[in-house]
């Protein structure tokens, strides 16, 4: 069976240096980085994966912290929320069962709360690491307001399962869609990839795994120096990291065919995969 997959860009951020981050244009123009999520239409009503900037966080961008809107000043517009891309596909909140998280970083978790029926589904490194808070760089990447409604929680250990030689743990073990989460420590403590088999190939969401598109290109593997510079700030193991990253780039070469590669914030891989 084929599963029906949106790509939605929910929450545009425009950070200084486009030349810098993007590769192209003026380095005193806006850089342009989206939040690419997934919508599914699952066996078991609309899954999302990851959700981006949520209509809290546009109404009060206060929550967001200041860190992050000085740096990479979000457009913050109601239409670009999950929510609002929800509804005008025609569908109620309530439809979406399942929200399946790569990580719980403010930029992939600010929906959360528009979504207070679903269930989240996370990996157990990254849920304690989100709810713990341990360090100050932690208090600042994972939002308080973004979990204070209680959401219905689904931690996931690893349980042996392997894809493409990755660790793996299926997300919705009741169901016969496959949707996996992928172990891609780093950036955070507990980030995931995560897997959907679309019935014609393998999608992977790599989330914050990488950042710029040619970093998975086997032929010419490259970053931008605006964004090497910024997973390098941000990243909490840089040896994790720049592991899991070349396991990727490994996974293109060997397997680029059968499993098509995304990150969050790359537009032109969105709009490829439109
Ligand atoms: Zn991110």
């Amino acid at each position: 069976m084929s599963l029906k997959i949106h790509h939605l860009n929910c929450g545009t951020m425009c950070p200084h240096g486009r030349r810098l981050i993007n590769g192209d244009g003026g380095l005193l123009e806006a850089a342009e980085m989206c939040c690419h999520c997934l919508l599914i239409e699952s066996g078991d009503g609309l899954v999302l994966v990851d959700t981006g900037l949520g209509s809290g966080d546009v109404r009060n961008p206060g929550q967001l912290g200041p860190g992050f809107t000085a740096l990479t000043r979000p457009r913050l517009q109601l239409e670009e929320t999950a929510l609002h891309q929800v509804q005008a596909l025609g569908f109620k909140p309530a439809d979406v069962r399942h929200i399946v998280v790569t990580h719980m970083d403010l930029d992939h978790a600010g929906g959360l709360p528009d979504f207070p029926d679903a269930r989240v589904h996370i990996f157990a490194a990254e849920h304690r690491a989100a709810t713990e808070r341990r360090t100050l760089p932690e208090k600042a990447r994972y939002r308080p307001a973004h979990f204070a409604h209680g959401p219905k929680w689904a931690v996931h250990e690893t349980g042996g399962e392997r894809w493409f030689g990755f660790d793996s743990i299926r997300a919705l073990p009741g169901s016969t869609d496959e949707i996996l989460l992928v172990p891609l420590i780093g950036h955070t403590r507990g980030h995931c990839g995560v897997a959907v088999n679309t019935g014609a190939g393998w999608l992977i969401h790599c989330g914050d795994a990488y950042f710029f598109r040619d970093e998975v290109n086997p032929q010419h593997p490259y970053c931008t120096p605006g964004l090497r510079l910024f997973q390098n700030i941000v990243q909490i193991d840089g040896r994790q990291r720049r592991a899991n990253q070349a396991r990727l780039l490994e996974l293109a070469r060997s397997h680029g065919n059968e499993v098509t590669l995304f990150c969050a914030h790359d537009p032109v891989e969105l709009a490829r995969m439109r």
